[in-house]
């Protein structure tokens, strides 16, 4: 079995997003980029799948200007065999990710599509249920364990009481939550390996996929500054105020 595993290149998550002065957006000027963190985990599962015997190559793409290219070789350096950059400078919304991928996946038949759960630049937590819809297949989002079958796949998936356990039809598409697993550290010789393994290029136009945007950013703005806190004597003060000024009791 093959594995397409989508990486994004986002705003590193030790960078706090902060807006541009006219609003437009979140400021990616001289800004550390890095491997969506839940692509790293993403990527982390179909190697370990790939270890048990269970995927015999693993391929991860990436959507985006050249530097992606960069998150690619990341990518093979943890494991995956190559890399294709779906290159483009213009914005690519969840929409046309899960469109563009989806031309991949006519065109590699893999038998397992592993996302991120989210970027989490534009938080969106969409792309791989649509991409789920457009190839008609077996979802499995926010998973945190996958048990893989020949023919079916067993995902428990993270849910607001606990973990619920879904059986997939292969193909099929899961997207990786926090606890699936913790991505292994990349090291140096893994790093030159990966420069050599194979990295293809192509464009939206060359899948025949149309990326114009479909939504409208707004307004990116800061969150509201958090009121400063208040230290009461003791418990009588504190419930009072509970109870009177927050009427939450
Ligand atoms: P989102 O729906 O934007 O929150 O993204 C969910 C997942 O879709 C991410 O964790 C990635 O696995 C994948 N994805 C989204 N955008 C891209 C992109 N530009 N390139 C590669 N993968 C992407």
């Amino acid at each position: 079995m093959k594995i397409l595993v989508a990486v994004k290149r986002a705003i590193d998550y030790n960078v706090k997003a902060r807006p541009k002065s006219d609003g437009s957006g979140v400021e990616l000027a001289n800004v550390k980029m890095s491997m969506n963190p839940f692509d790293e985990i993403a990527i982390e599962e179909a190697i370990r799948l790939q270890e048990a015997g269970k995927a015999q190559e693993i391929l991860a793409v990436s959507i985006g200007s050249a530097q992606c290219q960069e998150t690619l070789r990341t990518a093979m350096a943890m494991g995956a065999d190559r890399g294709i950059l779906v290159q483009t400078d213009e914005e690519v919304q969840p929409l046309a990710v899960a469109k563009l991928l989806q031309a991949l996946v006519n065109k590699e038949q893999p038998g397992l599509v592993i996302l991120g759960k989210q970027a989490i630049d534009d938080d969106s937590n969409q792309t791989g249920q649509m991409l789920a819809g457009l190839l008609g297949w077996a979802q499995g989002t926010f998973a945190a364990k996958l048990d893989v079958q020949s023919e079916t796949l067993e995902v428990k998936r993270e849910v607001d009481g606990g973990l619920q356990t879904l059986s997939l039809k292969l193909p099929a598409v899961v997207t990786a939550d926090l606890r699936l697993n913790e991505p292994r550290y990349v090291k140096l010789p893994n790093i030159m390996k990966a420069k050599k393994k194979p990295l293809d290029i192509v464009t939206p136009s060359e899948l025949g996929v149309d990326i114009s945007p479909r939504l409208k950013l707004v307004k990116a703005a800061e969150p509201a500054a958090r009121a400063g806190g208040v230290k009461v004597a003791d418990v009588q003060e504190l419930v009072a105020k509970l109870r009177n000024e927050a009427k939450v009791i």
